[in-house]
């Protein structure tokens, strides 16, 4: 049995303040306890997150939502290096999200990059692929899903440390949320991928968590999570609530 993750990317949002409420209002929710629940602040808050989890003493593990290719400090103005992330106190990762992929045109060298520091460094990874609406109406979603995993295969076959999160972009922020089966059909296709790929008998095969991620919401949570190869979800917009992202963490 893969053991459910629910995870909060709060992409750039919140204030000192917000992140204060946001996290003090988590400790109201019952989370439930067997899911594994992470969130991901901005770099900015990280800290502030780690030293309120710990005191409040929640189990709720904490990630950061990008790093630095380059697996060693030195002599990149700007940049926040695997290690350092590491030595904050941080378990997690994210790697490859459509917006990184968009906006910063990060390739899937890059990407192999970033994993393979975040690895070097200790951290989680969680994994990010999915098509866009024309790909989708095209019929290639699997196509395009395979080829981004493809490119950090080596790197996948580790499912104690990596997940991997299918967000379809057309989904992302948008209200329009991809059906269950829709969803059910792209995680099987995965996982059958990834038993080409390693092989049947591989245990990343049968032990890798494939998240869902794309407007979910608590009124959606349970017809996603109920699909057998669903395993929990990575969450935008509603995790900056800790009701609602209280209901979906309870919905795994
Ligand atoms: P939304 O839940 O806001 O659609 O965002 C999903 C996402 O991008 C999580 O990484």
């Amino acid at each position: 049995m893969r053991r459910p993750l629910v995870a909060g990317n709060w992409k750039m949002n919140g204030t000192r303040a917000s992140v204060a409420e946001l996290v003090s209002g988590l400790r109201k929710q019952s989370l439930p306890e067997q899911v594994d629940v992470v969130v991901f602040p901005g770099f900015l808050h990280a800290d502030q997150v780690l030293t309120s989890i710990r005191s409040l003493d929640l189990s709720v593990g904490v990630g950061v939502q990008d790093c630095s290719p380059d697996p060693d400090c030195g002599a990149r103005t700007g940049e926040i290096s695997a290690h350092q992330i590491a030595d904050l106190g941080c378990a997690w990762v994210l790697v490859g999200h459509s917006e990184r992929r968009t906006f910063w045109s990060e390739s899937d060298e890059v990407l192999t990059q970033k994993c393979r520091a975040a690895q070097q460094a200790g951290l989680k990874i969680v994994f990010c692929v999915g098509e866009t609406l024309e790909q989708r109406e095209s019929g290639i979603s699997l196509a395009v899903v395979e080829q981004q995993l493809k490119a950090v295969l080596p790197l996948l076959d580790a499912h104690e440390t990596v997940v991997i999160a299918y967000e379809p972009i057309w989904a992302i922020g948008t209200g329009l949320t991809a059906q269950p089966n829709q969803v059910q059909e792209i995680h099987a296709g995965i996982r059958a991928w990834l038993a080409r790929c390693l092989g049947a008998g591989s245990a990343t095969v049968k032990n890798m968590r494939i998240l869902y991620g794309g407007s979910v919401k608590a009124a959606n949570a349970c017809e996603l999570f109920a699909m057998p190869d669903v395993d929990g979800g990575l969450i935008g917009g509603a995790s900056l609530s800790a009701d609602e992202f209280g209901a979906i963490c309870r919905a795994a």
